[in-house]
């Protein structure tokens, strides 16, 4: 596509405009006097999707022709982002749309910027599973994921007065151009009833689920093109429908209104997405929602498997499951019963084909996220899956006693029901006794996750839990999102290093070039500017792009240890104000995340960062030094602003608690230091990018565990501390809160009394750590280097080394190269749009 003569591009070029117009009119019903920015937006996307239609039917002939084996990726969330500019740059269109757009009239980046991105996930998990979808159609190898088409994702979060506020997020009411319906694929999916049993006409003794409700599961598929090949796997989600021809006896109604109740109580199932993060939500509808992705997925690749082979013996060497935590975990009972109740296999060759198809990816060790569901509302919910797991638990728990006699407390830990009080279903248990595989997802959580949390399991099936450390995508995380830095780094070493990450290697030596070094602060300069123009557009708020910009954007939550940043915050203040005429690094404070709406810390924790804000911000006394922004409504879009502009990327975990983290791994990419604990993936950061290249503090996992066992004291560290005492104090007595003393009570008393995450214990290393950052950012040269050595070392974080690992160590699968050749449209362009409803493929 690059060495295209001009005649050839001009053809081209008018060829995209004639298709802008052409769908403009046809799809939208609208012409150039009339049209909207929205359906300009829309008529470009379909342009680029009846393009990707092409390498997708390639893709899919590719795929029967040579039937490989398939990972289909089990997720709650897949949280997309924007899809445009994306899949401009993933198929190299960008420069081509960008001039048909131009000589149309239309600005390319308004267009881009005007797409509302799909909520349909909360954080760093439903992230993961997209980069991965990425990597996995990047590398040709044959996918597709598999999640649920929340109609409400992840809530809008405003700020109003201090205080998060949701509104609901109506993702889908200007149209979703990326989404294909595919009715003749629907699946029914079952609840509630009971058993019973019959014999085949041969004796044989079966079980039927007698359900009290079937609904329809209709899935909408989008596109995943890899990156500049020609590859395009594709997204599933599910979305659910009542049953269209449902009896009304069958319901046992007789009426017509409940059995328009029905219709709605079906279609709730997939309406909302929950915004927990890090917490179980024990709702019944959260498990109707679980089991109604599982069921219309696992349906789905039998029903693919069986297009193409006669028997399911063999299904696990065509399909490789992977459950994206335990949210899809009652897959190893509904695999089971799909087999055995429906295409009536025996049970133990069913168990077999069961445990070498899925496999389980633990994203936590927080006890409070661990799924469990309590054994009644299982039960009268999935009163088959219930029987299922009793009998496999039974037999499981015998060669438990088989390999340990007499060891009860191993048989209760590893028992898939928890019977230590009231009884419940651990869904972390019954994943891993059906998976092939377990993998954690960084060195340090894989290693706890042996040691401690799946110990019995380690024990059990040596060499079952293994390695894979995540990654992030750099097509979205650089490419996409920072054009400048893009731009930089291939006029220093080419362009491979998009497909291989560790080519950034080559920046190493330019590292100390002054003339690269100049041009490396210019891009980040720039980035900070277009920040600082957004900030002082939304909020009236003046920031001198010089200063450093020190930014911690995740979900909020106590682990995070947002309130630490706060503390240091707090204490700089304190300093300012003791000393009028002291001169620190200034520093712009970014933060942004949501907090779920049930967390009632997480919540006044926001409400401090703003007081705080607040306060600092309209004195004049500190405000040219400090100044305090909280970023609303942070998701990947506002991510693509953010980990560009970053200067300091705050990883503050109280270590042991993020599993890895993947913000770390952007923000580095993009030429932030890091300060951070060792916690996740950020032991690996700081390995690969060299200890001096990273600013280190914090107690160790070790450490913690033998401070909890001698006895933690928080009241000791604030009592021999004086500028924490005085920072706590400066909370407490109202200052931050217009004199009232109950706003952020919970806050303080919980840190003085519990600091369940022991911040007043990092305290002064954290403090320590800042003030060594800010004399290093006055060096210009020397963090400019360490910048650049950053992201010169950051090759191992990419997604595609985390799916060429999961490929090797865990699913056995190997590319499926599609050589066909970009295939032009037919002249007119309109070869897909024939019968005009968007809904064919
Ligand atoms: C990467 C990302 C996350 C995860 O961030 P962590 O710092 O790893 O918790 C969450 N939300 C969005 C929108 C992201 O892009």
């Amino acid at each position: 596509m690059t060495d295209m003569s001009p005649d050839e591009r001009n053809r081209r070029i008018n060829k995209l405009k004639r298709a802008f117009a052409y769908n403009l009119f046809c799809r939208q019903g609208v012409t150039s006097r009339s049209a909207s920015l929205n359906d300009y937006y829309l008529a470009v996307s379909y342009t680029l999707r009846d393009r990707m239609q092409h390498f997708f039917v390639n893709s899919v002939e590719k795929l029967l022709e040579k039937d490989p084996k398939i990972v289909c990726y089990l997720s709650a969330e897949f949280l997309t982002g924007p899809h445009l500019h994306n899949n401009l740059v993933n198929l190299g269109l960008y420069e081509d749309f960008a001039q048909a757009a131009a000589e149309t009239g239309l600005n390319l980046k308004e267009i881009i910027n005007h797409e509302e991105e799909p909520g349909l996930g909360s954080g760093g998990l439903g992230r993961l599973a997209v980069c991965y979808l990425d990597s996995l159609s990047s590398l040709q190898i044959p996918a597709i994921g598999y999640g649920i088409r929340y109609e409400y994702g992840m809530f809008n979060q405003k700020i109003v007065n201090g205080w998060q506020k949701e509104f609901s997020d109506r993702w889908l009411h200007q149209g979703n151009p990326w989404e294909i319906k595919k009715p003749v694929m629907a699946c029914e999916v079952s609840f509630g009833g009971r058993t019973e049993i019959y014999h085949t006409e041969k004796g044989i003794r079966r079980i039927r689920w007698r359900p009290t409700r079937v609904i329809m599961g209709v899935p909408y598929d989008t596109p995943i093109p890899g990156y500049k090949v020609n590859t395009v796997n594709y997204l599933r989600l599910w979305s659910t429908e009542s049953h269209t021809s449902f009896d009304f006896s069958e319901f046992n109604t007789g009426d017509y209104y409940s059995a328009v109740a029905d219709k709605l109580k079906a279609e709730a199932i997939t309406k909302i997405l929950y915004p927990s993060d890090e917490q179980i939500e024990g709702k019944q509808l959260r498990l109707q929602q679980q089991f109604f992705l599982v069921s219309c997925s696992l349906q789905d690749m039998i029903r693919l498997h069986l297009s193409r082979h006669s028997s399911l013996h063999n299904f696990y060497e065509h399909f490789q499951g992977q459950l994206n935590d335990t949210h899809p975990a009652v897959a190893v009972p509904e695999l089971m019963r799909l087999l055995v109740d429906i295409h009536l296999y025996d049970w133990d060759e069913a168990w077999k084909i069961t445990r070498k198809t899925l496999c389980y990816t633990n994203h936590t060790l927080l006890p409070e996220a661990m799924e469990k569901w309590p054994l009644d509302l299982f039960g009268s919910l999935l009163p088959r899956h219930l029987e299922i797991i009793y009998e496999l638990n039974r037999c499981f728990l015998d060669e438990v006693r088989i390999k340990y006699p007499g060891d009860d407390g191993r048989l209760q830990r590893m028992s898939v029901i928890d019977e230590t009080g009231p009884r419940y279903v651990r869904m972390v248990n019954l994943a891993c006794m059906g998976a092939k595989v377990i993998n954690g997802v960084a060195a340090l959580h894989t290693n706890l996750l042996r040691k401690h949390t799946l110990a019995d399991w380690d024990a059990m099936y040596p060499g079952k839990i293994r390695n894979v450390t995540n990654g992030v995508t750099p097509r979205r995380w650089i490419a996409v999102s920072n054009p400048r830095l893009t731009q930089l780094i291939t006029e220093a070493i080419g362009e491979k290093w998009l497909t291989n990450l560790e080519e950034l290697r080559r920046l190493e030596p330019l590292a100390d070039d002054a003339a690269f070094q100049e041009a490396w602060r210019k891009v980040k300069e720039e980035n900070k500017r277009d920040f600082a123009e957004l900030m002082e557009c939304r909020d009236n708020i003046c920031v001198d792009p010089s200063v450093m910009f020190d930014v911690q954007v995740k979900r909020i939550h106590e682990y995070k240890r947002q309130h630490l940043n706060i503390l240091h915050i707090i204490t700089l203040y304190s300093r300012i104000k003791a000393n009028p005429s002291l001169r620190i690094t200034p520093r712009l404070f970014v933060f942004g995340g949501k907090a779920a709406p049930g967390y009632f810390m997480a919540k006044r924790i926001i409400k401090l960062i703003n007081s705080v804000a607040q306060v600092i911000n309209n004195d004049p006394a500190v405000r040219d030094q400090i100044k305090i922004f909280f970023i609303p409504n942070y998701s990947v879009k506002i991510g693509h602003i953010v980990y560009p502009m970053a200067n300091l990327s705050e990883q503050i975990s109280q270590a042991g608690m993020e599993a890895s983290g993947t913000g770390n791994m952007k923000f580095s990419m993009n030429g932030a230091l890091t300060i951070g604990t060792l916690d996740g993936a950020n032991v690996e950061i700081r390995q690969e990018v060299g200890q001096e290249n990273f600013f280190l503090f914090g107690l160790t996992v070790e450490q913690i565990m033998e401070l909890r066992q001698k006895g933690y004291r928080p009241m000791d560290y604030y009592q021999n501390n004086e500028s924490l005492r005085a920072a706590i104090e400066l909370i407490r007595c109202g200052h931050f809160s217009s004199g009232d003393r109950e706003l952020f009570k919970s806050i303080v008393d919980s840190l003085l009394y519990d600091d369940r995450y022991m911040l007043l214990a990092d305290y002064q290393d954290y403090i320590d750590c800042q003030d060594r950052v800010s004399r290093l950012f006055e060096d210009k040269k020397s963090w400019t280097r360490m910048s650049i050595l950053n992201t010169a070392r950051m090759g191992k974080f990419s997604s595609d080394r985390s799916i060429l690992e999961y490929s090797r160590k865990v699913w056995d699968v190997q590319p499926c190269p599609v050589e066909l050749k970009w295939q032009e449209l037919p002249e007119d362009g309109i070869l897909f749009h024939s019968k005009d409803s968007g809904e064919q493929a």
